[in-house]
């Protein structure tokens, strides 16, 4: 198991924003959580890339526990994250933009461009890497997002919403991306899009008020009834 988290809870005041949540990862998975606005998902997100500190309940990664470790500790592990809102630097580069995130973890000027250059090339913008980041078409800044994250050579990579915005074309390229990135590492996305879920995920994850309501393949999902009453309507 590559992530296993245990009772999780996360409460805001009388809210149960996760209310005792078992999840875990296999390695070399792609694994979707979906489920309504406010089922959790974001929350259970946030406490496993370290952002958001859960109020009861335990994490392991590797089988080691990081419940208590920062979010900087966790990137340190393998765990990175891109987030809803793109958090790029509008008037650097796109190469500069990547290499401020991989510099902070990767030591040595000539690691964290080699770094780099993999990154971009990995999500398709290579061209572009001398660019200023903030002249970059919205979806190539969501993919700038993800050479940020990769450049950090992740075990762990979680999306929050990679595809919101994004145009059809670039949410084709961008499953393509993640088929990559899958190969070397594991994924976890927080997806509204329901076809890029079926299309992508080997697992999917389904949420409702703070809780797991159901898990499953694709398939299984589909046809679960939990699942056609809650989400799919
Ligand atoms: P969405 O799809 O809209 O992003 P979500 O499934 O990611 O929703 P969360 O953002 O995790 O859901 O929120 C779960 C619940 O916790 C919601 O009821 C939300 O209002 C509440 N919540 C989340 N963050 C906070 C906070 N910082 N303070 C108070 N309540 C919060």
């Amino acid at each position: 198991m590559l992530l296993e988290a245990t009772s999780l809870s996360r409460r805001y005041g009388g809210i149960a924003a996760v209310d005792a949540v078992d999840f875990s990862l296999h390695e070399g998975e792609v694994r979707a959580i979906i489920g309504p606005n406010g089922a959790g998902k974001t929350t259970l997100a946030g406490m496993i890339c370290g952002r958001i500190e859960p109020t009861a309940g335990s994490i392991r990664f590797e089988n080691e526990d990081i419940t208590r470790a920062s979010a900087p500790a966790r990137v340190l592990r393998g765990i990175a994250y891109t987030f809803q809102v793109t958090s790029i630097y509008r008037n650097l580069s796109c190469f500069d933009n990547v290499a401020l995130a991989a510099g902070r973890w990767i030591t040595g000027e000539r690691a964290v461009a080699e770094a780099v250059t993999e990154a971009l090339a990995r999500v398709g913008l290579s061209g572009d890497a001398a660019r200023l980041a903030g002249v970059l078409p919205y979806g190539h800044q969501r993919l700038l997002e993800v050479a940020m994250a990769l450049a950090l050579k992740p075990k762990l990579l979680i999306m929050d919403e990679p595809t919101q915005g994004l145009a059809p074309a670039e949410i084709v390229a961008f499953c393509d991306l993640v088929r990559d990135v899958a190969t070397s590492a594991t994924v976890l996305i927080i997806e509204h899009n329901l076809k890029v879920v079926l299309e992508l995920a080997s697992r999917i994850t389904v949420m409702d008020g703070g809780r797991i309501i159901a898990e499953g393949t694709p398939d299984e999902i589909e046809q679960h009834p939990a699942v056609k009453l809650a989400y799919l309507g």
